[in-house]
């Protein structure tokens, strides 16, 4: 076969892998041969850049930054719903359709109304060429470059597509997704984020697609418009998108009176928490197209579909007392310890609170009877409370003055909304939450220690810091609870183990607030070995790329802390890494330093994989477009003539790949 049939035949059947994995949610191959194969369409790809194309399976992991969001007019305004709270007001409605459509049937297509951030697709020839946000409803910002990394986006599409047309879908976060999100986030020391919509929302809006791609991002799609299209109502047209290949839940439901709208609404509102993703009501729409042309629009929304808007569920419940929690970082979170309820199908015992505003906003005090709500967040909240029936003897919440765990004061920095326990050396958990960070799996990894045995260690006085680890012996740790010998070499040989992991995830596990895994590699890079990184002024700091004020400051406070630098010293004595390796350094410079290149062609030398590494590697960017911004064009052999004309349009001077190889 010969290399351009390989190509399109392995595009074709990665296509094909992700959309059964992705749409479907029936995987057909395993993860590891799908990444075997992408590796290998990836390498072809490099090695014959003639067949590039912008819809290849490989482009999904991002890698565009993009500034500023072009701004599109939307080919057809993107409208808002109008909302219904009861039967009446569905009633009320199909009473206002009939009198416009006359004495005719009228039928109704239910979907769910999937909360998230609306999003247009506008497809040309079965390719994805651009996607664009709601905005204001009249224009959006581009934001293709990110919609591209979403799996569930087909970017070629199968079957009797028509030639062009728009597609609208809603970008949402799973609820697991989500939750994993959270976790990864207070493992770095991050705050956590509030709810999936607006993180979803959020991350249209990344510079780095590659950002974008990490996140679990999904695309329900609802509505299809454009002209003629083959199909003759909305249900229909549900149907013709997933045979195209896009995402359409299974849910819709075709229904023939307003009752069995009802029925459906009634069994959605139960069903809905244990769907994989939040909804927050149906969309009822006239399904026949022909009668939605004639209904038409408000000025603010289609008179053909209604919004039904679930109650968000609330049951009130006693409030049996405020503790607080304290976190690796020091930050304090009050807790609602409640009198058990049951609330959208779980048994809800605790509820956040937030911080000290909250409790003082609601006047919420112990032995309150107060309403709790599930809504987007995961943690139910407290809304509000029942002051009528306060108890006679009640008093305000005072917020607490001390650590729960450590009795030091609790301080609260201006502009931030949280208190916290600056004892980080001696407040247990905070103690224990720095170790398991340490030894977590993306920090150390270290194999045979968990989360529990930390605490263990810690109860037992064998560990009071993770320098510690790197004294324990077999004869310590075999007498703990189950710890059996073998498990206790295994403890040990992982600690051993652990003195090869990489620089930058030292860097990373050393726990320094906001110095999560990418800013650790982004440190690490731009140092070199820890003494540069600990020498390091804010303004130096600053300077680095992506390394903003409050990383900055972190990092100082950090290695300004005596105790800080004892345990890094000790850590060194070990025999931990804290430079980059030889094979790291030898390939690295600043000599691209604030250069901005694009890639373009087949090359002699090296891959242009190998090229952008370099680029990389040397302190300099790599865009996949050209702009005014960008420094140079490296130039290989069959180059398309599009790239040359804007380059030259432009003044970005093209150079050739002699000449990039004598800049590095
Ligand atoms: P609202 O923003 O509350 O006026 O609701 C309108 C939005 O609901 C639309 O812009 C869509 O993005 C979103 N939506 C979610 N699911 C659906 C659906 N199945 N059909 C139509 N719109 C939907
Ligand atoms: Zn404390």
């Amino acid at each position: 076969m010969d290399y351009k049939a390989k190509i399109e035949a392995l595009r074709t059947e990665l296509r094909t892998h992700n959309h059964s994995y992705y749409v479907l949610d029936m995987p057909t191959i395993s993860d590891y041969e799908f990444d075997m194969k992408l590796k290998e369409l990836q390498q072809l790809e490099d090695a014959h850049p003639d067949c590039f194309d912008p819809s290849s399976p490989t482009l999904r992991v991002g890698g565009t930054i993009t500034k500023d969001f072009e701004t599109v007019v939307h080919g057809e305004r993107m409208y808002s719903l109008d909302n219904s709270y009861s039967k009446e007001d569905l009633e009320d409605w199909e009473k206002r359709i009939q009198r416009i459509l006359g004495d005719v049937e009228v039928q109704y297509t239910c979907e769910l109304k999937y909360d998230g951030a609306s999003i247009n697709l506008t497809y040309e020839n079965g390719r994805l060429l651009r996607a664009v946000t709601r905005g204001d409803g009249f224009q959006g910002d581009d934001v293709t470059n990110n919609i591209k990394t979403i799996k569930s986006v087909p970017l070629q599409l199968t079957g009797d597509y028509p030639p062009k047309f728009d597609i609208r879908g809603e970008i949402i976060l799973t609820l697991e997704g989500f939750a994993k999100m959270n976790q990864e986030r207070l493992a770095n020391g991050e705050e956590a984020y509030m709810n999936p919509r607006n993180t979803a929302s959020g991350s249209l809006k990344l510079q780095d697609s590659s950002l974008v791609a990490q996140r679990p991002l999904e695309c329900l799609l609802y509505s299809i418009v454009g002209k003629d299209l083959n199909f003759d109502t909305q249900f229909d047209m549900l149907e013709k998108a997933r045979q195209w290949g896009f995402k359409v839940p299974q849910v819709a439901q075709l229904c023939k009176t307003t009752k069995e709208v009802m029925d459906f609404v009634e069994l959605w509102d139960q069903k809905r928490h244990d769907l994989p993703y939040e909804t927050d009501g149906v969309v009822v729409k006239v399904n026949t197209l022909r009668y939605q042309e004639e209904l038409g629009y408000t000025a603010k929304a289609p008179r053909w579909a209604m919004a039904y808007k679930f109650k968000a569920e609330q049951v009130a419940t006693v409030l049996k007392e405020i503790t607080y929690q304290v976190g690796r970082t020091g930050a304090i979170t009050p807790v609602a310890n409640l009198e058990p309820v049951l609330l959208a199908g779980t048994t809800v015992k605790r509820a956040s609170l937030h911080n000290a505003d909250q409790i003082a906003k609601l006047d919420i005090r112990e032995g309150d009877t107060v309403f709790v709500e599930k809504g987007g967040e995961i943690i139910p909240k407290i809304i509000s409370v029942d002051v009528n029936k306060r108890p006679k003897d009640s008093q305000p919440t005072v917020y607490s003055t001390h650590c729960p765990e450590c009795e030091t004061e609790l301080l609260r920095k201006e502009g931030e909304a949280q208190h916290f326990c600056s004892n980080d050396s001696g407040c247990p958990p905070q103690i224990t939450g720095r170790i398991q960070h340490f030894i977590s799996r993306k920090a150390m990894d270290i194999e045979g220690l968990g989360g529990e045995t930390v605490e263990l260690l810690f109860k037992e006085g064998l560990i009071s810091n993770y320098a510690d680890l790197y004294e324990l012996t077999v004869e310590q740790v075999i007498p703990l609870e189950r710890m059996a010998e073998k498990s206790a070499e295994n403890l040990v040989n992982g600690v051993a183990a652990s003195k090869e992991i990489p620089f930058e995830r030292v860097l990373f596990a050393l726990g320094i607030r906001y110095v999560g895994e990418t800013v650790a590699k982004k440190l690490a890079k731009a140092y070199k070995n820890i003494e540069a990184l600990m020498q390091a002024n804010h303004e130096e700091l600053v300077a680095v790329d992506e390394i903003g004020e409050r990383i900055a400051e972190s990092v100082v406070q950090f290695f300004g802390d005596s105790t800080n630098l004892a345990l890094v010293h000790r850590l060194k004595s070990y025999g931990l890494q804290f430079t980059l390796s030889e094979e790291q350094l030898q390939n690295q410079s600043d000599s691209l330093k604030g250069k901005t290149f694009v890639v373009s062609g087949v090359f002699e030398s090296l891959s242009r994989t190998e090229l952008k590494k370099l680029i990389e590697d040397n302190g300099g960017k790599v865009s996949s477009s050209i702009s005014s911004k960008t420094s140079f064009l490296v130039a290989g052999d069959k180059m398309g003539p599009s790239k040359r004309t804007k380059a030259e349009n432009l003044g970005v001077p093209i150079i050739t790949e002699q000449d990039f190889l004598g800049m590095v």
